[in-house]
């Protein structure tokens, strides 16, 4: 199916919303790109780099004429946002979104919607770096990456092709889903290790020798704490969206620490070395 919108409205013009906008323009998939914000000074940057065609911070008015919204906003921004859309939706608008939790957002236009909770289609790219903001967005950010589509009972078929039909068009492969699997499965490949990586740096940052534990970082450290670079808003409202999963998932590798802590103790060569032998063995078979 192929895709084309005559006005796509972002709500949320930074880098996931600002590269789905710049992708649909780049492909020709858009006529007219409408921004949406809190602040001027944002949108005016996203219209600058070409991001958007115009822009509003009111809503209500933003969203007029469009027949796709997508919600880029923070996790815990999303209800209010659904809730200033719900009366200003007109039949045959979809509203979809991109967050990184996705039962949590369900549970949100369910609160909020009422009869028009079938126009939205919930969905997830699994791309993204750790910078934020309009000058962060590039074009190529979906091409091969997965987008997870979690649809609800009350979509549409025709909705959900649709919302797939965007993706595909910018590069994306879609895949569909449940959202408990979603966030289930994200808990342990995504939110887990942003979790870890913050915890990690912030709890060296606060040694009292931690100028010198920097000074020597190679690239160890480089690598396993870029993603703690990302934007804490973000991963606050992440960590309370899927907090219930997060927390199974962190309560199992607590359990790992403490034995990785007893080998060391015990100095187990053999269930040391059998355990990163198994990590290599995984990490070399794992297509990234
Ligand atoms: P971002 O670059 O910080 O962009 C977020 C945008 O939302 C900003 O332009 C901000 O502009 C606007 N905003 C914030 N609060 C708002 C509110 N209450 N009402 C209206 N607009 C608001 O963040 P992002 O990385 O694009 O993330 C957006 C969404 O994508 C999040 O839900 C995140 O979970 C999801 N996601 C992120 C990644 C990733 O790697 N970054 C990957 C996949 C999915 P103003 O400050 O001007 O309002």
């Amino acid at each position: 199916m192929s895709f084309f919108s005559r006005r796509v409205c972002v709500i949320g013009s930074g880098l996931i919303g600002g590269s789905l906008a710049l992708a649909l323009k780049q492909v020709g998939a858009v006529a007219d790109v409408m921004g949406c914000g809190r602040n001027s000074a944002t949108l005016q940057r996203a219209l600058e780099l070409g991001i958007v065609d115009h822009y509003s911070t009111d809503i209500a008015e933003a969203v007029q004429g469009a027949d796709m919204v997508v919600l880029s906003v923070p996790m815990l921004a999303m209800r209010d946002v659904l809730a200033q859309i719900e009366p200003v939706m007109q039949p045959g608008m979809i509203v979809t979104d991109v967050g990184s939790a996705k039962q949590s957002v369900i549970d949100d236009a369910r609160a909020v919607l009422g009869d028009k909770l079938g126009q939205f289609v919930p969905a997830h790219p699994i791309a993204g770096t750790e910078k934020s903001g309009p000058d962060a967005a590039f074009a190529e950010l979906f091409a091969q990456r997965r987008v997870i589509v979690t649809p609800l009972a009350e979509n549409s078929e025709a909705d959900v092709a649709r919302v797939v039909a965007m993706w595909e068009c910018v590069g994306a492969m879609v895949e569909c889903m449940s959202a408990e699997h979603h966030d289930h499965v994200l808990a342990a490949t995504s939110h887990l290790p942003h979790l870890l990586a913050f915890t990690l740096v912030d709890s060296l940052a606060r040694m009292d020798e931690s100028r010198e534990v920097f000074r020597y970082a190679a690239g160890g450290f480089r690598d396993f704490t870029r993603i703690a670079a990302s934007d804490p808003t973000m991963w606050r409202d992440i960590a309370l969206a899927n907090s219930f999963e997060i927390s199974l998932i962190l309560q199992q590798y607590q359990q790992e620490l403490e034995d990785l802590q007893r080998d060391l103790q015990t100095r187990n060569a053999q269930a040391l070395f059998a355990r990163f032998s198994r990590a290599q063995t995984a990490r070399e078979g794992i297509k990234l």
